[in-house]
């Protein structure tokens, strides 16, 4: 079991499959042209499969597929097929621009939960947003993973100034609709722009929902990043991930792999453990993710004021 200084388990991993994106949602992506890394440093499907594999030797149950978007590798078909043939929990992380190519493909693999990021219900505001996408595609292809029984959540990060007063809309969604819908802080990462200022808390989101809908608090699972609510008598729920105003470290399972391969114990460490490049050289890289672990700090990378922004952008590390 991969168990930390700190006594946290960790069973989740978190896989990046590219730092490529069909959207470039203005809290993610810099503004100024990013450089996609070129395919010769990401990992290959082989390689993919055989560093998951260290992974799970070592207690991991969980995966997550994440990016950049992960739809839209090649391969990303094969990646699916292949990880799923192992003893995990396969999930993924998708702004559902490309779902509807993939329902099949997800079904064979027996995942039965998707994320899908949306920040707005209003097609010119989600425009303003990812700057570009397809808002009709995305809607349908949410009600496509309904309609096929998966289970889905709907990320929305909150925006001051931004999308703010989508919330009840969101909020609305859930009416018939069993969807679950996630609000989740804006968090710093290089180059977003970030600032506390334009942070909407978690608090501040209860407010202005209790001004319109009575709800109740549901039970969180453990290890569950998000405080669940329910509207009654609605089909689907709501929650809140509040890494800036009540982060959830002490609870942290997730480990982290970028596309080119490299480790990172925190969303918000500093440092990297270069994994793919060990594998590539036959070394031995199950002492490496260990040591990596080892030196997890207790809470936010050790940068609990956020002061230190020298991290990866969102995109580059993978959601
Ligand atoms: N492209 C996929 C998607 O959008 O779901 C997967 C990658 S994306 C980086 C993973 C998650 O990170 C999304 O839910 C996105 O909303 C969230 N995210 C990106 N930048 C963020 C930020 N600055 N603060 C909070 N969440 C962020
Ligand atoms: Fe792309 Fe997801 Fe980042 Fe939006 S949040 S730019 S969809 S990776």
């Amino acid at each position: 079991m991969l168990t930390d200084t700190f006594g946290r388990k960790h069973n989740y991993l978190r896989i990046s499959l590219t730092d490529a994106c069909n959207l470039r949602c203005l809290y993610c992506m810099p503004n100024e042209k990013m450089a996609v890394t070129p395919s010769s440093k990401l990992m290959k499907v082989d390689e993919i499969v055989g560093i998951t594999k260290a992974f799970v030797k070592l207690g991991v149950t969980k995966i997550r597929l994440t990016g950049g978007e992960p739809l839209v590798r090649n391969d990303a078909r094969q990646i699916i097929q292949q990880l799923s043939k192992l003893p995990v929990e396969l999930t993924t992380s998708t702004n559902a621009v490309l779902v509807n190519e993939y329902i099949d493909v997800f079904k064979e693999a027996n995942i039965s939960s998707v994320n899908v990021s949306l920040d707005s219900l209003n097609a010119d505001e989600f425009f303003v947003i990812t700057k570009r996408g397809d808002f009709k595609k995305i809607l349908g292809n949410i009600y496509l993973l309904l309609a096929n029984n998966f289970k889905v959540k709907v990320n929305m990060v909150v925006v001051k100034g931004v999308n703010e007063h989508a919330i009840l809309d969101f909020i609305n969604w859930t009416k018939d609709f069993p969807l679950d819908v996630r609000f989740i802080e804006f968090m710093p990462f290089a180059e977003n722009k970030w600032d506390r200022s334009k942070v909407v808390s978690y608090v501040e989101m209860l407010d202005v929902i209790s001004t319109c809908y009575a709800f109740e608090k549901l039970r969180d699972e453990p290890n569950d990043t998000a405080k669940k609510y329910q509207v009654k008598n609605h089909a689907g729920t709501f929650a809140f991930i509040t890494t800036i105003t009540q982060p959830f470290c002490s609870s942290c399972n997730r480990l982290r792999l970028t596309a080119d391969g490299k480790m990172k114990n925190c969303l918000f460490s500093q440092g990297e453990t270069d994994i793919l490049g060990a594998y590539r050289r036959g070394e031995d890289i199950k002492s490496l993710i260990i040591s990596c672990l080892k030196d997890k700090k207790e809470a936010l990378g050790g940068n609990p004021n956020f002061a230190v922004t020298e991290n990866r952008s969102m995109i580059k590390i993978g959601g």
